[in-house]
């Protein structure tokens, strides 16, 4: 039955991967120094309230963002606040915010007007040639350990039904999927500088910090809106809009789905709030629905005991008509609502990868343009642990060997790479299937072989536990699984993954 189930999934080669108001302070910065975490409680578990006091050098946003539906475009206009902190040991003259909307791929046109700072300097900020690499030069050297608030209004202008490589952005029948939404910051790599990559003919898109995100979203009143966090106020206007405030702590990205259709079903897991947002018109839909929830469950709970616990209070999974499959945003599962309502095991596939990368792209970050590996092989091998959970052994093996078998055949005919190559170098879908999601997960299953089964999953819980909130790197994983299976990695990661500098 796995086996016939993987080769299902197999064959369908999805690519999962998969108010304008005036400037308010960042969040907490109106409170004492204490207590500037108060306000993002709701939305951390009660036993992880504690890990946001050694995030307090994280970027605060405070973000109110107008959603206004129009028959032919929908404009989605705003204004932020962020609390940056210099974390590195080096001076920084720039600060770099990505405009994801603006990539071929999300197909919007973003702008972003004159930004003002805290010491009180209006700056225009820079803009490259894509369009999404929006350079801030600071009024002085902003120096470690040093803060700065930028302040800046923006606006995005979507063509309603336009989509564009999976239409994981816009407005699409109806439903508005709006991921990244807001000037996102970049991520300064020491060496390197800020990341600029936009090079994504398929994958994700984003490389980003782990911040904290207050989101006052104001929209029509019949929109029904999953989000990245938990909902902890909602406020009538006087035009009929609502206003509805979102707080997500210790997240890397802030995304957004609404639709007048959507009804939801609610469930609990682990003290964890789930949320299945879906359009009731098909027949079985509340069925289909039942039974996602039931396998959203399963896997939080699967997951929570083999790799460490999911710190937050909600996770929401929302229809789309994304042609993905499943798109992973933290808290927010994304899926696409025909093969929702179809209710197949490739629906359970989709949930079953998808909340895993909750764990692995989420929690534990990694550049997805430059090493799409890490958390898609993580998200295909944690797909396996479901199953020996649910399933038993048998079907693990039958899994893990389906991995393999898949991967070899391709490569036989097709050619072989390794699979630590940036997206743009696998050419096609079909060898970005083969290579990221089959022999990604080969790879673990081949350390399995040697080291044992109990031996990886120590290695991914540890990997869990010193990643958390931050970033995976493949020296990073190399190291991390050294250190846990107490070998020498270097010939197995040259093979497997290939060359990258080992420091
Ligand atoms: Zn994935």
């Amino acid at each position: 039955m796995v086996r016939r189930s993987l080769g299902v999934w197999v064959a369908l080669v999805c690519v999962v991967t998969l108010l304008a108001a005036g400037p308010r302070p960042a969040a907490g910065q109106g409170g004492s120094a204490a207590d500037w975490t108060a306000d993002f409680h709701p939305a951390m578990l009660p036993a992880y309230e504690g890990d946001m006091k050694f995030y307090s050098a994280a970027p605060r946003y405070a973000i109110a963002l107008n959603i206004a539906p129009g028959e032919d475009e929908t404009l989605v206009s705003g204004q932020q606040t962020v609390l940056y902190t210099n974390s590195l040991s080096q001076p920084l003259d720039t600060i770099v915010f990505r405009l994801y909307p603006n990539l071929n791929s999300y197909g919007a046109q973003m702008s972003v007007g004159e930004i003002t700072t805290d010491g009180g300097a209006a700056i225009k900020p820079a803009l490259d040639d894509t369009r999404t690499v929006l350079t801030v030069t600071l009024p002085a050297a902003l120096q470690p350990g040093a803060q700065i608030t930028l302040t800046m209004p923006f606006a995005i202008t979507i063509a309603n039904d336009s989509r564009d490589l999976y239409g994981q952005f816009g407005v699409l029948g109806g439903i508005l999927a709006l991921p990244n939404a807001y000037p996102v910051l970049s991520v300064y790599e020491p060496g390197k500088g800020w990341w600029q990559e936009i090079d994504h003919p398929r994958g994700d898109a984003v490389f980003s910090e782990t911040a904290f995100y207050d989101v006052r979203v104001t929209a029509p009143a019949d929109l029904i809106l999953a989000a990245s966090g938990s909902e902890i106020d909602l406020t009538a206007n006087d035009d009929g809009t609502l206003t509805h405030r979102f707080v997500a702590p210790l997240m890397r990205d802030f995304s957004l789905s609404a639709s007048a259709r959507y009804v939801t079903l609610t469930g609990e897991q682990d003290g964890v709030l789930i949320r299945l947002l879906y359009d009731p018109a098909p027949d079985g839909a509340l069925a289909a629905t039942q039974h996602g929830m039931q396998i959203a469950r399963d896997a939080l709970r699967i997951f929570n005991e083999v790799f460490g616990p999911y710190p937050f209070a909600e996770l929401d999974i929302a229809q789309t008509p994304n042609s993905a499959g499943g798109l992973e945003y933290p808290g927010l599962i994304v899926l696409n609502g025909d093969v929702w309502a179809a209710d197949t095991d490739y629906f359970t596939f989709l949930i079953v990868h998808e909340v895993a990368h909750q764990w692995w792209y989420s929690l534990v970050g990694n550049d997805q343009i430059r090493h799409p590996w890490i958390d898609e092989a993580m998200a295909q091998y944690s797909v396996a642990q479901y199953i020996l959970a649910t399933e038993g052994q048998d079907a693990y093996d039958a899994a893990l060997e389906s991995f393999r078998t898949q991967y070899e055949l391709f490569a036989e005919t097709a050619g072989d790479n390794p699979i630590g190559l940036p997206v743009s170098a696998y050419p096609d879908q079909e060898t970005y299937w083969a290579l990221i999601y089959q022999k990604g997960p080969a790879f673990f299953a081949m350390l399995e072989d040697r080291y044992g089964h109990d031996a990886m999953i120590s290695s991914l819980r540890t990997l869990f536990a010193t990643h958390r909130y931050g970033i995976a790197t493949p020296e990073s994983v190399q190291s991390t699984f050294e250190q846990t299976l107490g070998v020498d990695l270097d010939a197995a990661f040259a093979e497997w993954v290939g060359g990258f500098p080992v420091g």
